[in-house]
C-alpha cells in the first residue's frame, strides 16, 4: 500500500445518472414533505463535518460533501424504509448526527444521501431503579445531560463537543469524555443498541450489556463510523449526579514525573474522573489562559467525585500524596475548579483555530511501558515534519487514562498555511503522517477517540494488519454486500 501518493479528499460531485429530484419524491413518500431536500438545497443545509479538511475545502470551493440528498427521518421505521430503497437502487448514504467529528467521518464523499438523525431525540424510556436510559440516536449530548441533572442523574460522558456531538455519533466513533478516566469511554456507557441494517432489517440488542449469548454485537457497532449498519437508538447507564467534587493541581519539573505519578494513581486502583497532564507548551499557552493562574512548567489537573464525601476526601489524599512523593509542587486547587468551569470554553473563539491557520489533532494511545516514547516520538515527528518557517506550534496533554496506559493528544496550529488548496491540504497531511507512523512505530495505537474517518483510513491497514482489515472488510461485505453504507470510509473498499 502506497500511503504517500494515497488520493483521499476526492469529493466525487454528485453521480450523473441519479435523478436527485425523483430519488427526493421517492424520499419524502417514506419520511414525509418538508423532510427531504435534494441538489443544491441539500448542500446548503449541509456543510459536513468540522474537521480542518472539511472547512477549508469549502472554503476553496470544493466541498468534501456532496450529497444529491437530505432526508431527515423521525423514527426507526422511517430510517429502515430509507435504507430499503438505497440498497435497492444502490445509491450510497452517509449517516451523520451532530457532524461535530474531526476526522472527516460524515461527508457524504460519494453523493448519495445524507441521513441526518438530528430529528431522531427522543427519550424512549428512564429507568429510575436501574439507572439506565434508552434514548434516539439523534439526541445531543449537552441537553440529554441537562435534561437529566434535573432530575439528579447523569450520562458522565461529556465530549468537549457535548454542545454538538449526538450519543449515536458518539457510539459511532467510539468516543470519550473528560470523566473517562472513572466513568469509561462510550464503549463502557452503552448497555445496547437498535441498528437498522443496509436492507432495512431492525436489529434490537438484548438490554444488559453483560450476557454469553454469544458476542457482543454492541460493540462491533462501537466505532463502525456509519459503515454497518445506522444506529437509531442507545441504552445507555446513568450515573447519580455526584454530591462532591474535589479537585487538586500540581507541577512538575518533567513529565516524566507526571506520568509516573498518573500511572501510581491508575495502578493502585484509585479513580479520579478528571486526570489531565500538559506539557508545558500546553500549560503556558492553552491551559493558562483559560484558568489565569501564572502556570510556568508541566502542570497535572485532578478532579475525585462521589456520592460519599469521606472517600472523595480519601481517594483525594491518596492522589495527592502520590503526586508530592514525585516530586510534584502542590498548586492553588481553584486552578482545576477553574478548568472545570471553563472546559467548554477552549472549543470557541478567541481559543478555537480558524481558517486560513491550519490546525489538527492527534489522539495516539499506548501502554504505560511505551507512553512516554510515544509522546516523544510523535511530539518530534510532527516538529520535525514541515519547515520550522511554518510557525506550527504544538500543545499536548494526557487526558484519558487506563489502569494499563493512557492517552496523549497533541494539537498542532500553523498561523497561515500555503494559499493553494493542495499545497495547505499536502502540507497538514504531512503532520498528520507524521504522528500517525511514529504513535504506531513506538508502539501505540495511532487514535484513542476520535475515529479514523478519512484523515486516518490510509493508515488503518498498517495499524491493523492486513488480516485485521480482512475481517473488517469481510463484515462490510457481509452485513453492507451492496457498500451503500458509507462507501470509502475506514477503508473498507478503498479509495473515498
Ligand atoms: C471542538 C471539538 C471537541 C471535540 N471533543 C471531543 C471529545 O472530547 N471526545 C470525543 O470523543 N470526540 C470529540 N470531538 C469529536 C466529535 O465530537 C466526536 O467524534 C463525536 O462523537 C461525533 O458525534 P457526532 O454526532 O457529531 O457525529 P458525526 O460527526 O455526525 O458523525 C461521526 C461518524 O459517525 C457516523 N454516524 C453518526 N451518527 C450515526 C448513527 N446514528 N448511526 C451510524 N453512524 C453514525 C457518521 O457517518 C460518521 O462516520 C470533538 C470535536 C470538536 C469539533
Amino acid at each position: 500500500m502506497n500511503i504517500e501518493n494515497d488520493v483521499r479528499y476526492h469529493a466525487s460531485s454528485s453521480r450523473t445518472d441519479l435523478d436527485s429530484r425523483a430519488l427526493a419524491a421517492e424520499l419524502a413518500a417514506i419520511v414525509g414533505q418538508g423532510r427531504v431536500h435534494h441538489g443544491s438545497e441539500a448542500r446548503r443545509r449541509y456543510t459536513g463535518d468540522m474537521s480542518w479538511l472539511t472547512y477549508v475545502h469549502s472554503e476553496f470551493g470544493r466541498p468534501l460533501s456532496c450529497q444529491d440528498v437530505l432526508v431527515s427521518p423521525r423514527s426507526t421505521e422511517q430510517v429502515a424504509g430509507v435504507l430499503k430503497l438505497a440498497s435497492r437502487i444502490g445509491v450510497p448514504v452517509t449517516p451523520a448526527g451532530g457532524a461535530s467529528g474531526v476526522q472527516g467521518a460524515a461527508n457524504a464523499t460519494r453523493g448519495g444521501i445524507l441521513l441526518s438523525l438530528l430529528d431522531m431525540k427522543e427519550v424512549r424510556r428512564l429507568d429510575r431503579t436501574s439507572l439506565t436510559c434508552t434514548v434516539e440516536s439523534g439526541m445531543i449530548v449537552k441537553p440529554f445531560e441537562d435534561g437529566l441533572n434535573r432530575e439528579g442523574l447523569s450520562f458522565t460522558h461529556y465530549p468537549a463537543s457535548a454542545e454538538w456531538a449526538s450519543i449515536g455519533g458518539c457510539v459511532a466513533a467510539r468516543g470519550s469524555g473528560v470523566l473517562s478516566t472513572k466513568y469509561g469511554t462510550i464503549q463502557d456507557h452503552i448497555l445496547s443498541l437498535e441498528v437498522v441494517l443496509p436492507g432495512g432489517d431492525v436489529v434490537d440488542l438484548p438490554v444488559v450489556p453483560r450476557h454469553a449469548v454469544g458476542p457482543d454485537l454492541t460493540q462491533l457497532f462501537a466505532g463502525s463510523e456509519g459503515t454497518l449498519g445506522v444506529i437509531t437508538a442507545v441504552t445507555v447507564r446513568l450515573r447519580r449526579v455526584p454530591l462532591r467534587r474535589a479537585f487538586c493541581a500540581f507541577r512538575f519539573e518533567t513529565l516524566t514525573q507526571g506520568i509516573e505519578s498518573g500511572r501510581q494513581i491508575m495502578t493502585s486502583g484509585l479513580r479520579p474522573a478528571v486526570m489531565r497532564l500538559y506539557d508545558k507548551e500546553a500549560a503556558v499557552h492553552s491551559l493558562e489562559r483559560a484558568v489565569r493562574a501564572g502556570l510556568v512548567g508541566e502542570t497535572m489537573l485532578i478532579m475525585v467525585d462521589g456520592d460519599h464525601p469521606n472517600l472523595v476526601d480519601a481517594e483525594m489524599s491518596a492522589c495527592r500524596a502520590i503526586c508530592a512523593a514525585q516530586g510534584g509542587l502542590e498548586l492553588n486547587p481553584g486552578i482545576g475548579e477553574a478548568w472545570w468551569s471553563n472546559r467548554y470554553s477552549f472549543y470557541h473563539p478567541p481559543h478555537a483555530p480558524q481558517l486560513p491557520q491550519i490546525w489538527g489533532t492527534m489522539d495516539a494511545v499506548a501502554d504505560f511501558t511505551h507512553i512516554e516514547a510515544v509522546y516523544r516520538s510523535v511530539t518530534g515527528a510532527m516538529r520535525a515534519a514541515i519547515d520550522p518557517a511554518w510557525g506550527m506550534t504544538l500543545k499536548t496533554h494526557l487526558s484519558h487514562w487506563y489502569e494499563w496506559g493512557s492517552m496523549i493528544y497533541p494539537r498542532f496550529v500553523i498561523p497561515k498555511g500555503p494559499a493553494d488548496l493542495d499545497e495547505a491540504v499536502a502540507l497538514h497531511d504531512s503532520v498528520v503522517r507524521a504522528a500517525t507512523l511514529a504513535a504506531i512505530e513506538s508502539g501505540g495505537v495511532m487514535n484513542d477517540h476520535h475515529g479514523v474517518g478519512m484523515r486516518l483510513a490510509p493508515y488503518l491497514e498498517r495499524q491493523l494488519g492486513q488480516n485485521g482489515l480482512a475481517v473488517l472488510r469481510k463484515l462490510k461485505d457481509a452485513l453492507d454486500p451492496g457498500h451503500i453504507l458509507c462507501p470509502g470510509k475506514l477503508a473498507l473498499d478503498g479509495g473515498s
